[in-house]
């Protein structure tokens, strides 16, 4: 390379060949490189920035998970019983909801009407199935708690 007044010779960052200055360009990502083989421009890929995607339910209903403990039934109560026999009874007080899972998956809402008896809990309207001994029972945290039973249509329509 010959000298050039004012155009000073300078290695390309990629290639590592020598050029005058006059024939070297920066590149988009700071190295100085040869325009003859080297230098590229940013692609116009590298400048797409992805949307921001709105993930919130709109009127989310979430079932109130923290709202409840769980014991177990400790014998089966047939279709009917307004008295259920449970593991625990720690949490139950007159009035205190308790969601007893029916067999078949179902989780029906009502509330106790007195104190336990011992491990027995009267409920203010009798089980719609059996509910065999194992299920699971939730027991409202908070008195005052109350939850809602799905129609027979609302389950149908699986809502
Ligand atoms: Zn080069």
């Amino acid at each position: 390379m010959g000298y050039r007044a004012g155009d000073n010779l300078a290695l390309c960052d990629r290639c590592g060949a020598e050029f005058h200055r006059s024939e070297m360009r920066k590149e988009w990502t700071g190295l100085l490189v040869c325009i003859k083989r080297c230098w590229e421009p940013k692609h116009p890929q590298l400048n797409v920035r992805g949307k921001k995607d709105k993930q919130s339910v709109r009127d989310a209903r979430p079932e109130p998970d923290s709202a409840f403990g769980t014991t177990t039934m400790s014998t089966t109560a047939t279709d009917g019983s307004t008295t259920i026999s449970i593991a625990s009874v720690a949490e139950i007080y007159n009035g205190r909801s308790v969601g007893v899972t029916l067999n078949d998956g179902i989780v029906q809402w009502s509330f106790a009407v007195s104190d336990p008896s011992g491990s027995t809990v009267s409920l203010n309207e009798g089980v719609r199935g059996q509910v065999d001994a194992g299920n699971v029972v939730r027991v409202a945290s908070n008195a005052g708690d109350t939850f809602l039973n799905l129609t027979d249509a609302q389950r149908r329509a699986n809502l």
